[in-house]
């Protein structure tokens, strides 16, 4: 596609453009494999002397659509999409680490990705430094070690609605010499450019607001290409041959795309983490509105903020539009407007938040955030109740604290259905 056009136009457009007489839409490749001519066409693209798709665990047609658009959506050189937002952290981390490495995370993370890295990564030998994100620059560099290979945080933190401070982070990151990496599944690329602010790679839960709808279980990561692994010293596996993939040097090979290609090559290859040609195709179709979507989520949001932080039964209300939000001039500072996710909680602690949970009659309670339908959570009982209540404590989960996703409904029918339901408790 031409180059300079804006996110709208991309959304819509970027990843597909059909030749003459082909299907105006792009088609659904639910194929495993594909067929070449002679048994030279299928060796070539083995020793990646050629370029084409041969099995769908590393690569197919719509998957490669859907890829193509994220990453004309963040401003990347190219993606790779996953089962999962948890396949897409696995691919950056296992690609980027060996057993004995170390990573560094904000802990205002996910609860599921705090859990593979605290957890399942360090069963793998891989160890992770939690950091809180309001540490200084030099807490963040003192947990830097010989085997550190990346940090790693959020842009808008799930549940706790945080902003990153990119500056200190990519300044980190920098100062450390190894990659940057954000997940930005909360503002997508239409609310946040991580890119434009020192990360060099994006990661996505694409089932959130990407998809939308709710339909779709997927994930991404996205390579901004300006991490030199040829000039680091800490990464041989990109430097030195691939004993598994014939001798090959990554970066010698693919330059700026050396991450990618053993992304895809050797991790995606050996894990299978791929995404399904179905839930791509749902993806990239639902992506075509996501502009408009994230402008009404966020209007919505602000809203419904405003009218929680104005109840006089509710406690507190943690939603980075409100202006009297300790995170708010950062949210000017990094974001172009503020997503449907907050956090509130109601007087009354544990019991009330329950009872208001229950009398919701629009809004579900699901472990779903981020798509079209309004929906709230009671974290610490759900999706964070593996950590400890003293990892609760530090990732911000309050015992009355209910998360909030703004849907696309209309918003009077969404604070109705909040005034009805506060009235209960
Ligand atoms: N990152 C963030 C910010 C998330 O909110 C989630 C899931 O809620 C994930 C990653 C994991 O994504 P998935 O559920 O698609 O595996």
């Amino acid at each position: 596609m031409k180059k300079g056009y804006k996110i709208e136009t991309l959304a819509v457009q970027a990843g597909y453009s059909p030749k003459n007489g082909q299907p105006r839409v792009a088609p659904i490749a639910m194929s495993t494999t594909f067929k070449y001519d002679s048994a030279e066409d299928l060796a070539k693209l083995f020793d990646l002397q050629a370029s084409g798709h041969f099995y769908t665990r590393l690569s197919n047609p719509s998957v490669e659509c859907l890829e193509i658009k994220m990453s004309a959506l963040e401003g990347g050189i190219g993606a790779i999409a996953c089962s999962s937002g948890q396949a897409a952290s696995s691919l950056l981390v296992l690609t980027l680490c060996n057993s004995g490495d170390h990573i560094i995370s904000s802990n205002a993370i996910y609860g599921g990705t705090s859990n593979l890295f605290g957890h399942s990564f360090k069963k793998l030998g891989i160890d992770v430094s939690f950091v809180n994100p309001d540490a200084s620059e030099e807490e963040i560099l003192s947990l830097r070690r010989e085997n550190t290979k990346l940090l790693f945080a959020e842009s808008l933190s799930n549940p706790s609605v945080r902003v990153l401070d990119f500056e200190k982070f990519s300044s980190a990151a920098k100062k450390m010499g190894v990659p940057f990496a954000v997940d930005n599944t909360f503002p997508t690329a239409c609310l946040c450019r991580p890119f434009d602010f020192g990360a060099d790679f994006v990661l996505h839960s694409t089932s959130k607001y990407s998809d939308g709808h709710a339909c779709a279980l997927g994930g991404i990561v996205i390579d901004k290409g300006s991490f030199d692994f040829s000039a680091s010293d800490k990464f041989p596996a990109f430097n030195e041959p691939d004993e598994s993939y014939h001798g090959l040097i990554y970066t010698k090979a693919f330059g700026k795309g050396a991450f990618l290609a053993k992304a895809r090559t050797h991790v995606m290859r050996d894990f299978g983490m791929m995404m399904s040609p179905m839930n791509a195709w749902l993806t990239s179709m639902n992506l075509e509105t996501l502009p408009l979507r994230m402008e009404r989520h966020s209007f919505n949001g602000l809203r419904l903020a405003e009218f929680l932080a104005s109840h006089p039964k509710v406690d507190w209300v943690n939603y980075p539009g409100l202006k009297d939000s300790p995170e708010h001039a950062r949210a000017k500072k990094y974001l172009s407007a503020f997503g449907g996710v907050m956090t509130f909680g109601p007087k009354g602690g544990r019991a009330a938040a329950e009872r208001f949970m229950n009398s919701l009659k629009l809004a579900a309670i699901v472990t779903h955030v981020a798509d079209a339908r309004t929906c709230v959570l009671h974290p610490a009982s759900t999706t964070h109740r593996q950590l400890s209540d003293k990892e609760q404590a530090e990732s911000g989960i309050l015992p009355e604290l209910i998360r909030v996703s703004a849907g696309i409904e209309n918003i009077d029918d969404i604070i109705g259905d909040f005034e009805q339901a506060l009235e209960s408790i």
